[in-house]
């Protein structure tokens, strides 16, 4: 069982993040925020793909006024994500969740005091969100934080610098990220401000690239530190339709023990001892239960070797032998039927598991 950090909790919307509650997921729009109808449209399907917290670039001041007709067609807690130029956060924070600040970009004290006092007038919290790419260089060394050197200290210092600020204001509704592209700077970085701080983390590896190294470098990183119990959001990265980064996301805390999004399959990697075309079936398994909400084990186990343990050890398993599959409910043989109708009989066991 996962340990979880203990921190202070905040409110995006109505999802609660740090302070016990469940590890949420985010996404980020591809659209020109300025574009209403697609922006709404592309958050529909994000909602709809599982993910819980959609963020959207702000890069401009009529971006900024769109958000108001953003968060009127949309249901998901809504984050503006601003570089450079603060007066783009102040008109965000009249109506997003949550805003995003860049310590790299946005540094100056009284412009960011403006931007804590609107964002508490409003009772929304901010995302301090350092990037290795904007963050200034050097100024961990002087630091000294405990455990880390280079680019991760640089980042925490930052972050550091930057919070007392808004801690002068009292303003404590603050998550924090810290993202570089290199899997090892990142961990370091987290696992390091995690014992300088309470505030709660959203996780992410920074311009993970295209989708299959992506989602490995993303689960390496996300998933190690969400195994030390650091992490209460994160967003994949892909280079990719973002509902990809959803699908990963969901799957990582899934594989976790963290949330409960349906089935975990279990399958085996197939060998020459294989005597059914386990590929095919779990492919199929995979493709009719990847929407049911109920949280279930399933094996799908090719012979005699470890499937009739897995298959046992599952809700419902299944274990090949030759030309024909054993099918396994709660630890008992139900049935062992030929392959050709492995499937179908499989699918009925599982109904009345269900
Ligand atoms: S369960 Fe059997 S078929 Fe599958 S990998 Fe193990 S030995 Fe090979």
């Amino acid at each position: 069982m996962i340990k979880r950090r203990r921190t202070r909790q905040i409110k995006i919307g109505n999802v609660a993040i740090g302070g016990g509650a469940p590890v949420s997921i985010q996404s980020m729009t591809t659209t020109d925020t300025r574009d209403v109808d697609a922006t709404v449209d592309q958050i529909a399907e994000l909602a709809a793909a599982g993910c819980e917290i959609v963020r959207v670039t702000v890069k401009d001041m009529e971006s900024a006024k769109c958000l108001k007709d953003i968060r009127r067609g949309i249901a998901a807690p809504l984050v503006a994500d601003i570089h450079f130029d603060y007066r783009v956060a102040l008109e965000s924070a009249k109506h997003a969740d949550c805003i995003r600040l860049n310590p790299g970009n946005i540094s100056k004290p009284e412009q960011v005091r403006q931007v804590i006092a609107a964002c508490k007038d409003r009772g929304i919290p901010i995302r301090v969100g350092a990037n290795s790419g904007s963050i200034q260089r050097g100024r961990g060394k002087a630091a000294k934080i405990k455990g880390v050197s280079g680019l991760s200290a640089d980042m925490i210092a930052g972050v550091l610098d930057y919070l007392k600020i808004f801690e002068k204001e009292k303003f404590y509704d603050i998550k924090i990220s810290l993202k570089a592209a290199h899997i090892y700077e990142t961990v370091m970085a987290y696992r390091a401000l995690a014992r300088e701080c309470d505030y709660p983390f959203h996780l992410g590896i920074t311009a993970s690239g295209l989708p299959f190294a992506g989602t490995i470098k993303s689960s390496i990183g996300i998933g190690a530190l969400l195994l030390d119990g650091i992490g209460d959001t994160f967003r994949v990265s892909l280079t990719a339709d973002p509902v990809e980064e959803v699908r990963v996301g969901r799957e990582i805390v899934k594989s976790l023990g963290l949330r409960n999004f349906g089935p975990v399959i279990m399958s085996c990697p197939t060998c020459g001892r294989a005597e059914i075309d386990i590929i095919t079936l779990t492919e199929r398994i995979e493709a009719r239960v990847k929407d049911f909400p109920k949280p279930l084990d399933i094996a799908v186990m090719g012979c005699v070797v470890n499937g009739p343990g897995e298959a046992a050890g599952a809700d419902i398993g299944i274990a090949g032998g030759k030309g024909v599959g054993v099918i396994f409910r709660k630890g008992k043989i139900v049935k062992t039927v030929k392959e050709k109708q492995l499937l179908s009989e499989f699918m009925k066991e599982l109904e009345k598991l269900l």
